[in-house]
This record gives structure tokens, C-alpha cells and sequence, in this order.
């Protein structure tokens, strides 16, 4: 059996990883899923990533995700070319109008400045500094920091926690950055921002029309969608708890609480989870990270979630192979650490998948089987599947590249292909084919195969086979 990870690893790829041989090695350092942030950079630069991701999963054979993480309306510091040295008391001003002066910078939506008002509270690079309204006059808000010290950056990100803002989640911005990504094949889109499933619905006809089908990631992170959560993880494909702007847009010390809430719920439904953000923070200046980060990753993976992203580390970082390979090294010692007995306890609904999905691990638990396998034609047999945490691999057998790809996510899923198939009876042909010839089994591995619905219209071949191999 191949020995891959069963937690997934996200990083994300910027001026630091973006080169071939850098986001080769990561890749066969562990990295699962290539998370290209469409906040920073072009049109260009995002899809020579895609190509050379493209070109790297062909070289080494095995498919790699690609998450294009769109950005939503998140503001950011434009209009200046110096940064702004800040300290205490010191005083900013966001304007309507080209900065003149060095201490002032704009944003994407003037409309902000109406609604702002003395008093109101601005988090610029997710709390390094804070700011707060003093005055305002047409075209301009001043402020005074009342807390940080040190330089605000262009493209700092600011978060405005108090202030209902009058801009939509998905803007026109993401609809087109959603268009091109599509176009150029990414498998995983990440929602920014978003507060309820009214803004799934809206993405999801945007889709239609553009006929792509990319697994929906949607970000938690402000206080309407934790309020939303429910409907918002029963409409989505998969979930990022997005503890950055979570962290600002509420309380700090609620962040913990919050993402053991979010993974449990996703764990749940069988939606795959990634927990992202200042992982292995002190990685991007140093060449090992902190007890503490470590601490944080691990818990993560206690927590239950599917997977665990890098983000500045791998983008600017100084050391993106050694963080990944931390990762790597943090996953493969906890996992099997996991208390898989608590899993089990979820909610059975009454239908086939979800019977069938309990029972397969189940079996597959008692039994002592080397691998559960799993034709699927969405994927979503091998998701409610991965949700119980199987000791077994899960071999999902996808007929197509763009299914492969997207079971890359969910915990414990190894992501094969057969060809696409027209009935049941082809189905079943094909995966004891792949047994045969894939190499992953030996003479002698007890599997479960398990598959829920296929071909509904067809032959009902919901069920599960238990064999040993010939
Ligand atoms: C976050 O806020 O934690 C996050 C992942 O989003 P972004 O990096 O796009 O700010």
C-alpha cells in the first residue's frame, strides 16, 4: 500500500513556491492541494501556477487540487506606494480621492465611507493594527491608531467588525475571477466572506451558466455566517474555517471554540473541512516552528478536520519546503492518534448512503480490512465514507479527472480512476479490474467494496461486498 497522508495538506503558492522546482518538491513532500490566492497577482501569473501544477501531477502521477481562493469583498489599503509608518495615536486617513499625503491610502468601495462613523472600529492586517473613526468629512474618514506599531502595507487586509457593510459577498469581481479560474480548470473554488446559503445559490447559478462544476469551499469567517452556519454547510461541498478574519470579525478568544463547532458540524455531513491560517506562522521568518503552532496543528487534527493549510509560509515564506514537510511530519504522527470510537455516534439519517457509508467502516473496523473501495460518480459515497475516519484506506474509484481531483480533500480518500462506465454491471467489472492491475492490494488484503447509488436510473446497485484478494 502507498504510504500517503490521510490529513490532507493545503499550501498556498506565491512569490516564494511559485517556481516548478520549489512547488514540485512540496508536492512530493506531501502537498495535496495548491490554494492560488486571487487577492494578489494577475491573470497571468495564476495560470502559469495552474499549468505548472498541471505539468508536475502528469510527471509524478498523482492529481493535485487546485484551489483558487477567490476574494470576496475583502478590503484592502490601495492608492500608496510608500507604506504608512504607524504607531499609537498616530493618525490615518482613507479618502475618496487619489493619497496625497503620506498617510493616506484608499479602497475598492468609497461607499464604505458613508456608513462609517466616529467611534467605529478598522482592523487592518487581521488586527496588527487597529484604528478607530475620529472625524469625517465628504471625501475623507480620518482615524487614529489606537493600537500597533509599525508599517501598513499596501494590500493590507481590513476588516470592519462593527459595520454592516453595503457591499454584496459574491461581488462582480469574484464572478469573473470564478469565469477564468473555471476556464483553466481549478478544481476547488474558495468563497470569501460569504453569509449565507442565498450566497451559495447565487454562485451556484453562476456556474450553471458557465457550465463548470468546481467544489464549493466556503470560508467561516464573520459573525453572519456562524450565525448561517447550518445552512451554510448543508448547501455547500466544503468548508475552510477561515480563523484569520474570523479572529477579527469576532472575538479572539472565540476562535478555538468556533472552529471545533464548525469542524464537528462538517464532520457531521460529510462536508470536507480545511482549517487554515497562522499554522506554522513563525515558519515564514524561522526554520521550525513554535511548541505552540505545532500544538495548534495537532489539535486541528484532533478536532477532525480533513485538512490543514499553509498560507504566508509557503506564498512569502523563508522556508516553504520545511514547512510543508512539518506539516507532513505533524499529520502522519497524530493521525493515528485520532479517538475514531466518538466518530461513529453521527446522526444516521434515513437513507441508503448514509446506512450504507456507517456500516462499510464499521465492518471495515471489525473485520480488519486493508482498504474500503469505492466507485463513485460525484464523489459523495467516498465522502460520507471518510467522515467515520476509517483506520482503512479509501480507495475512491472516479470516473472522471475533475471527481479524482476534487476527492483529494476529504481525509483518508486515495483518489483513483476508472474508465466512465454506462451501468452497474460495468461498474463492477471495471473496480475488480483495478484490484487486479492496480498494484495498491496483495494477495490475501480483505476489502469492502461500497458503492450507494449508482446509475439510479439503472440497475440499484447500492451495497457492499466484502473479499479478499485472489
Ligand atoms: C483567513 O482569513 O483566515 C483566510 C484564509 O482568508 P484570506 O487568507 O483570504 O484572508
Amino acid at each position: 500500500m502507498i504510504n500517503w497522508n490521510r490529513i490532507k495538506i493545503v499550501a498556498t503558492a506565491g512569490p516564494a513556491s511559485e517556481s516548478y522546482a520549489t512547488l514540485k518538491k512540496m508536492i512530493n513532500k506531501g502537498l495535496d492541494i495548491v490554494r492560488i490566492n486571487f487577492s494578489h497577482g494577475t491573470y497571468e501569473e495564476y495560470k502559469k501556477t495552474i499549468l505548472l501544477v498541471r505539468r508536475i501531477e502528469k510527471e509524478i502521477k498523482r492529481p493535485i487540487g487546485i484551489l483558487a481562493d477567490m476574494p470576496g469583498p475583502k478590503l484592502r489599503v490601495r492608492g500608496i506606494v510608500k507604506s504608512i509608518p504607524v504607531k499609537e495615536g498616530s493618525i490615518v486617513i482613507i479618502t475618496k480621492d487619489t493619497p496625497k499625503a503620506n498617510n493616506e491610502f484608499n479602497i475598492a468601495y468609497p461607499i464604505i465611507l458613508k456608513v462609517l462613523k466616529p467611534g467605529d472600529n478598522i482592523f487592518i492586517s487581521d488586527g496588527k493594527y487597529i484604528i478607530k473613526v475620529v472625524s469625517k468629512t465628504k471625501k475623507t474618514v480620518t482615524c487614529k491608531v489606537i493600537d500597533g506599531q509599525g508599517e501598513i502595507k499596501k494590500g493590507a487586509g481590513l476588516n470592519f467588525p462593527e459595520v454592516d457593510l453595503p457591499i454584496p459577498a459574491i461581488t462582480s469581481e469574484d464572478f469573473r475571477h470564478m469565469t477564468f479560474a473555471c476556464a483553466n480548470g481549478v478544481d476547488f473554488i474558495g468563497l470569501s466572506f460569504i453569509k449565507d446559503a442565498g450566497d451559495l445559490k447565487k454562485v451556484r447559478a453562476h456556474l450553471k451558466i458557465i457550465k463548470a462544476k468546481p467544489f464549493l469551499i466556503s470560508k467561516i469567517e464573520r459573525r453572519a455566517a456562524i450565525a448561517n452556519l447550518k445552512e451554510i454547510v448543508d448547501s455547500t461541498d466544503g468548508v475552510m474555517v477561515a480563523r484569520g478574519d474570523l479572529g477579527v470579525e469576532l472575538p479572539i478568544e472565540q476562535v478555538n471554540i468556533l472552529q471545533k463547532e464548525i469542524i464537528k458540524m462538517c464532520n457531521s455531513l460529510g462536508k470536507p473541512v480545511i482549517t487554515a491560517t497562522q499554522m506554522l506562522e513563525s515558519m515564514i521568518e524561522n526554520p521550525s516552528p513554535t511548541r505552540a503552532e505545532v500544538s495548534d496543528v495537532a489539535n486541528a487534527i484532533f478536532d477532525g478536520t480533513d485538512a490543514i493549510m499553509l498560507s504566508g509560509e509557503t506564498a512569502i515564506g523563508k522556508y516553504p519546503l520545511k514547512a510543508v514537510e512539518m506539516m507532513y511530519k505533524i499529520a502522519k504522527t497524530v493521525e493515528p492518534k485520532i479517538d475514531r470510537s466518538k466518530n461513529i455516534d453521527y446522526l444516521e439519517k434515513d437513507n441508503l448512503l448514509d446506512i450504507i457509508s456507517k456500516n462499510v467502516v464499521r465492518i471495515s473496523e471489525v473485520y480488519g480490512v486493508k482498504g474500503i473501495v469505492v466507485p463513485t460518480e460525484s464523489g459523495k459515497t467516498a465522502r460520507m465514507v471518510s467522515r467515520y475516519r476509517p483506520n482503512a484506506r479509501i480507495v475512491a474509484l472516479a470516473s472522471t479527472e475533475r471527481v479524482q481531483r476534487q476527492l483529494v480533500l476529504p481525509f483518508g480518500i486515495y483518489p483513483c480512476r476508472i474508465p466512465k462506465h454506462v451501468n452497474s454491471a460495468v461498474v463492477f467489472k471495471l473496480t475488480d479490474e483495478f484490484i487486479k492491475k492496480s498494484g495498491l492490494f496483495k494477495k490475501g488484503d480483505k476489502l469492502i467494496i461500497a458503492a450507494g447509488a449508482l446509475h439510479k436510473k439503472g440497475n440499484v446497485s447500492d451495497f457492499i461486498k466484502i473479499m479478499t484478494v485472489a
